[in-house]
């Protein structure tokens, strides 16, 4: 039985309170629309989140740039970054990476009570079990909240609730080209990480490294996150559809985590796991009355699995289409397209080139890297090209440098021509994406065509 029905009070439902639902909350109340926030966890536990804890400082400019929203501070940041590297069993390249390792908690519940201060009105313990549609049109949500079932409208509805899209999942099957409900296992990682003391300082100050190990299946990695001189965030991932060992993934992190520290030489003070969706964004992230933003959407770079800046940055852009959508009384997916468009120029392109270096990563492994690196065959500018997401050029001329240098192995050299090749056409295709919904379907054929597979 429905307990309670509110009708239109909102402009907008924002369903989860993770960095994507904050974020947009907290921008559609700042350009004064009404707001509810709907979570299914308790107030105080809102933001909390098993998490490698990186955050880059680009991400949480653009909310203090738009509203003055202070960066993390204080004992929300565990330490500054400085760099980010990826090492192998012997060797180890660095970049400059500017961001924070933070507590996903505090820092959570900073930004739910900007958000609340703003003028957003939160329901916790409250989940959303079901999608209300009317017309052809998202017009509501039903949540279970002291064992009752309560209905809720509103003109718009953005799903930023995670890997669980319940929104998202719950649109009937062709509701809006380009959205997919279930993701494949190859789309997913999962992943264990603990947070440990050292009895001793460690080696990664002011730095994040991800060190590409034979031990790990490729294209997973153990990740060393610094979170204060002795105190580290460490864990691995891998593909689900790839999750096929004897042993579990905590023994495959442990008996690699024993090669740098023995168990003697640290305390776990935390542990536990999770799923991330790792493909690029959806083709298309609206539908008539509402969008996904964060994970919902698969705003996750691939490659390093970063989502929490990418989450904080599509709320943004998602109260910007909504609240312009809301001004020109067009709240179709075609009225919200622009939030496509934003997508599509700071992710699609950057995320996609992630996607296909996460391929390669997977075919050459550990070893391989390893053994490209050893040799400068990936130079580290390259490198950091491909994990920010840019083009590589490679002319004839570093092709045959590539080929003396990689003899006898020319199949690795063909494979850093198939990502070279992948990430120039990826270049081309998510400049071309298409300014309304009507190309859209030519725009998905191009894409999927261009690299041989659908995703
Ligand atoms: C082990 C691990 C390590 C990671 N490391 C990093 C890292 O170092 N750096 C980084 O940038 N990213 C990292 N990520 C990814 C990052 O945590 C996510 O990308 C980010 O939290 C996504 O934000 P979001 O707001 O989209 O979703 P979430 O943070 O998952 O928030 C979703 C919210 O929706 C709520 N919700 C879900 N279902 C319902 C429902 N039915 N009803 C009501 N509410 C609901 C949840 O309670 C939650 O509060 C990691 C992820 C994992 C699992």
């Amino acid at each position: 039985m429905i307990k309670s029905v509110l009708v239109s009070e909102y402009d907008c439902i924002v369903v989860g309170g993770g960095p994507a639902g904050v974020s947009t909350a907290y921008s559609m109340a700042k350009f004064n629309r009404k707001v509810l926030l709907v979570d299914r966890k308790s107030h105080d536990n809102i933001g909390n989140k098993t998490c490698g804890d990186a955050l880059d400082m680009a991400s949480t400019k653009i909310l203090y740039e738009a509203f003055g929203l202070e960066l993390p501070n204080g004992d929300e940041v565990s330490e500054y970054l400085k760099f980010l590297s990826v090492e192998t069993k012997d060797v180890k390249v660095s970049f400059n990476a500017p961001g924070y390792t933070v507590d996903r908690h505090i820092f959570g519940q900073r930004l739910l009570k900007e958000a609340e201060d703003a003028g957003v009105t939160v329901i916790s313990n409250a989940t959303v079990r079901e999608v209300i549609i009317e017309d052809n049109y998202v017009k509501g949500i039903k949540y279970l909240k002291n064992k009752e079932m309560h209905e809720v409208r509103a003109k718009l509805i953005a799903d930023c609730s995670g890997t669980q899209a319940v929104i998202r999942n719950k649109l009937p099957d062709n509701f809006s080209l380009g959205m997919r409900k279930k993701l494949p296992d190859e789309h997913i990682a999962i992943s264990f990480r603990e947070i440990i003391e050292l009895k001793e300082d460690h080696e990664y100050p002011q730095e994040i490294s991800l060190a590409y190990l034979e031990d790990i299946p490729p294209p997973g990695y153990l990740w060393f996150f610094t979170k204060g001189p002795k105190k580290l965030n460490v864990g691995t991932g891998w593909l689900k559809s790839e999750n096929t060992f004897d042993k579990s993934m905590k023994e495959i992190y442990k008996d690699a985590l024993h090669k740098y520290f023995s168990p003697e030489d640290y305390t776990v003070l935390t542990h536990g796991g999770g799923q991330i969706p790792i493909r690029p964004p959806y083709d298309s992230l609206t539908f008539n009355g509402g969008l996904l933003a964060g994970e919902a959407g698969c705003m996750t770079d691939p490659t390093t699995a970063e989502g929490h800046g990418p989450a904080l940055v599509s709320g943004y852009y998602a109260a910007v289409a909504m609240n312009e959508a809301l001004d020109k009384g067009d709240i179709s997916r075609e009225g919200l397209w622009n939030y496509n468009i934003e997508i599509m120029k700071h992710y699609g392109k950057i995320h996609a080139i992630s996607w296909v270096a996460l391929q390669f990563l997977r075919e050459i492994n550990g070893p391989g890297l390893e053994f490209l690196l050893k040799r400068n065959i990936i130079t580290n500018a390259e490198l950091e090209a491909i994990l920010d997401g840019d083009m590589v050029s490679v002319g004839f001329f570093t092709i045959l440098v590539k080929a003396m240098k990689i003899f006898p192995r020319f199949g690795l050299l063909l494979k850093i021509k198939k990502l070279v090749d992948g990430a120039g056409k990826m270049v081309d295709i998510y400049e071309k994406y298409p300014a309304n919904p009507d190309k859209l379907a030519d725009w998905i054929r191009l894409k999927n065509d261009a690299i041989g597979v659908e995703f």
